[in-house]
């Protein structure tokens, strides 16, 4: 069960008296199904789509189980579901648990435990077309009726923007923690800050923001080359009092490894090393 500030939270707040975020903001969180434990549940969002947010969680799922953890992705972006891919999983069904009640995460090879719509699709090029309340729906199954075992991190993907869907899971899931994902021009027209007003209104803690595709490196002159204008990331996190936690190149290469199901080959020991030790600092609170 993902604590709030009280190490003892059965996140039912009708019977506890802890004066806690979740309390405040005066909507009961789900419970985990039966058996299942997760420590810390952090959302990955962005302001918009196709800034990097399921690349960027892919990467640090990807990163916090090399550094021994146990890691798990409950994939939320359901009309958009991009993380099998990434961990080159197939869309062939999920299985059941041994009383058939809840469904068993894929694991990836490196250990990642992942649950996601594209892996219950018969096809993955199927489109979800789903009303925003039955989507709301398959995210809250994926919380309580998946076998979650033992996990240390469970990295959400969000679906992006700040409407119906992203709320309700807000709402819904007993979130520690939201990292930003962003790119330099969704700066410019801040809808970061959106975001960032989102999940304030839902006293959700801000670990960060992550820039991502936020320069290219000239491979003859390794010249940083800002493709898509200066960036203003520093002074947004000056302003919103945010830490800056990486700074992510436009990297075809890193694409091509996505594309490929290879996303655990990806090297980021240096580029998420800020975002890696705030998880770490995170789980010891
Ligand atoms: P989102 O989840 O925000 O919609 P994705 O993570 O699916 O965005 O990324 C959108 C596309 O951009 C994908 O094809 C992905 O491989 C590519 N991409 C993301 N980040 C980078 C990067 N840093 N360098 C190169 N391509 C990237």
């Amino acid at each position: 069960m993902a604590e709030q500030n009280n190490s003892s939270c059965s996140s039912h707040c009708g019977s506890c008296s802890a004066n806690c975020p979740s309390r405040k903001s005066g909507i009961e969180k789900l419970p985990l199904g039966e058996g299942s434990s997760v420590k810390k549940v952090i959302g990955i969002v962005s302001g918009k789509g196709g800034v990097g947010k399921s690349t960027v969680c892919s990467l640090l799922a990807s990163a916090m189980n090399k550094e021994g953890f146990h890691v798990g992705i409950l994939d939320a972006d359901i009309t958009g579901p991009s993380i099998p891919k990434a961990f080159g999983l197939l869309h062939d069904g999920v299985a059941l648990s041994e009383d058939g009640k809840s469904m068993v995460p894929e694991t990836s090879n490196g250990g990642v435990e992942i649950i996601s719509t594209n892996l219950l699709l018969e096809n993955e090029t199927d489109p979800v077309i789903w009303r925003g309340s039955m989507i709301a729906n398959a995210v809250k199954q994926f919380w309580q009726e998946v076998e979650w075992k033992e996990i240390d991190y469970l990295f959400v993907d969000m679906p992006p923007g700040t409407g119906d869907v992203p709320l309700t899971v807000f709402q819904s899931l007993p979130i520690d923690g939201v990292i930003i994902v962003t790119s330099p021009q969704d700066l410019v027209s801040m809808i970061v800050e959106k975001a960032v007003r989102m999940a304030e209104k839902m006293n959700i803690p801000i670990l960060g923001i992550i820039e991502n595709m936020s320069y290219l490196l000239c491979p003859h002159c390794n010249e940083k080359i800002n493709v898509f204008g200066e960036s203003h990331i520093e002074e947004l996190c000056q302003k919103e009092g945010l830490e800056l936690l990486a700074k992510l190149p436009i990297d075809s290469q890193n694409a091509s490894y996505m594309d490929a199901g290879a996303v655990e080959a990806i090297d980021t020991k240096e580029s998420l090393k800020t975002a890696v030790a705030c998880l770490k600092k995170l789980i010891q609170s």
